[in-house]
């Protein structure tokens, strides 16, 4: 069957889900592909941020309700000399939150399919070519002819490109591009019967700027992990750099603080894995054409924490918005508009706080600015719980230096989910 559709959205993680509830609800005739079916693991610290629990929230999604959803009250920083800060978290709403992805994910399908929206498991894009070449009528449309791996086709004014990392999409629009390895290289792995029920962030000097961490999850599991900055995401040997990989995890685990926070009891429940963490931020590689790209195929992790599902619910957000906002879905073509407007929107919601975090991160690079950051965080009871608040991405990395985003409240705001009085024990 193929359809004549405003928007393709290609990818049913964050990033998609945002694009295709915005899109569906602004009236606009939508689908979502995606080549796995749901539920589906994502490798991923499965950790929510303020920020993206407000997202979630505000796109009718009840995460606190969502299976092994865990709030976080109490979370540790391990600066690279041993010393521990904890930082309380805001009591009011949810702040801080860990939902293993498949879960999460899962979740998130469901609520968009149950509000209307036609996404298609186990359908993979291959093929995508600018339509107009063949007929008069597809010229004046403008517009994508998407392929699947089943052979059959879809038409799209617009294809809003959500598939991660590995974009396929971008790898169909930019043929000749050498392959992206990412800016972190990070490995996760599920522990079970691990009593501390903190979010733990450690700095072990050999990681700089990277960290390690232990995110809490019900029935004492955990999620643990690590990301290390690559040197160069384009060249190396995947192997070796494979290879790095795999003994640093062997030493952060054995490392004395990871073995007192997982305890003597701690096992591993699943083999590690392993996935790239794109956070090079390139406002001009935000589109192409009738093609917006959004979440990590838009390359808008935060590059300070690796944490990147806020930034692509809200990429997602942005990028239905410009499609659904410009008179050029009347009259078909007219893309420039849309590509403008979305990339305007993105540099104003997030370019700012990419740069600021991306800056950020080179003062870790030495374990001086990272103890001496960390000793600043711990000075005292104020620096600590507004620390937590910025860390968490609370209001905007950058908010301090952007006055033309201030608003009243914003540093004391309450968390996600405040009115509903949800907490996870409840449900
Ligand atoms: C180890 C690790 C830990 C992390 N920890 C955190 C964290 O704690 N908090 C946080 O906020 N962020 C974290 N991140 C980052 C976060 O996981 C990503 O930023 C986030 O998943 C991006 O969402 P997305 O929707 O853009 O892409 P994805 O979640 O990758 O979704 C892309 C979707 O596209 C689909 N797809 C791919 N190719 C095709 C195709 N050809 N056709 C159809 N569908 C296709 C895939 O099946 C997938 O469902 C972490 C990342 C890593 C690697």
């Amino acid at each position: 069957m193929q359809r004549d559709l405003d928007v393709l959205i290609v990818g049913a993680g964050p990033a998609g889900i945002g694009a295709a509830l915005t899109a569906h609800r602004r009236g606009l005739r939508v689908a979502v592909v995606d080549k796995h079916s749901f539920p589906r693991d994502k490798t991923c610290g499965d950790g929510l941020t303020t920020g993206a629990l407000r997202l979630l929230e505000q796109l009718g999604i009840r995460v606190p309700a969502v299976a092994r959803y865990q709030r976080v009250e109490q979370v540790v920083l391990v600066s690279p000399s041993g010393r521990r800060v904890e930082l309380p978290l805001p009591e009011h709403g949810e702040h801080s939150a860990v939902v293993p992805r498949v879960e999460l994910d899962a979740a998130l399908v469901e609520h968009a399919r149950a509000a209307g929206v036609e996404i298609r498991e186990t359908h993979a894009l291959t093929g995508l070519a600018e339509r107009g070449t063949d007929t008069r009528a597809h010229a004046e449309k403008g517009g994508m002819r998407a392929t699947f791996a089943d052979g059959s086709t879809d038409d799209a004014r617009f294809v809003i490109g959500a598939d991660g990392h590995w974009s396929t999409v971008r790898r169909l629009r930019e043929p000749n591009r050498p392959r992206d390895l990412g800016t972190w290289h990070a490995v996760r792995q599920y522990f079970r019967h691990v009593d501390d029920r903190r979010q733990w962030v450690l700095f072990p000097e050999e990681l700089l700027p990277g960290y390690a961490w232990v995110f809490p999850l019900p029935d004492g599991r955990a999620n643990v992990g690590f990301g290390v900055l690559r040197e160069d995401g384009t060249k190396g040997s995947s192997a070796t750099k494979g290879k790095q990989v795999a003994d640093l995890w062997s030493r952060v685990l054995e490392h004395p603080w990871m073995r007192e926070i997982l305890g003597p009891d701690a096992e591993p429940e699943d083999r590690t894995s392993a996935w790239p963490i794109p956070a090079a931020f390139d406002a001009a590689r935000l589109s192409d054409g009738p093609v917006l790209y959004v979440g990590d195929a838009a390359g808008v992790v935060d590059p300070m924490t690796g944490e990147g599902i806020a930034q692509a619910l809200e990429t997602g957000v942005l990028a239905a918005s410009a499609i659904a906002g410009s008179p050029a879905i009347a009259v078909g073509g007219a893309a420039d508009a849309v590509a403008t407007r979305y990339t305007r929107d993105v540099k104003r919601a997030l370019g700012r706080d990419l740069r600021f975090a991306a800056a950020l991160q080179r003062v870790l690079h030495s374990p001086l600015g990272a103890r001496a950051s960390i000793a600043t965080v711990g000075l005292s009871g104020w620096t600590r719980r507004n620390f937590a608040r910025w860390m968490f991405e609370d209001y905007p990395r950058a908010a301090v230096f952007t006055p033309d985003r201030w608003k009243r409240g914003m540093f004391t705001a309450p968390g996600a989910y405040a009115d509903a009085g949800l907490r996870s024990a409840e449900q």
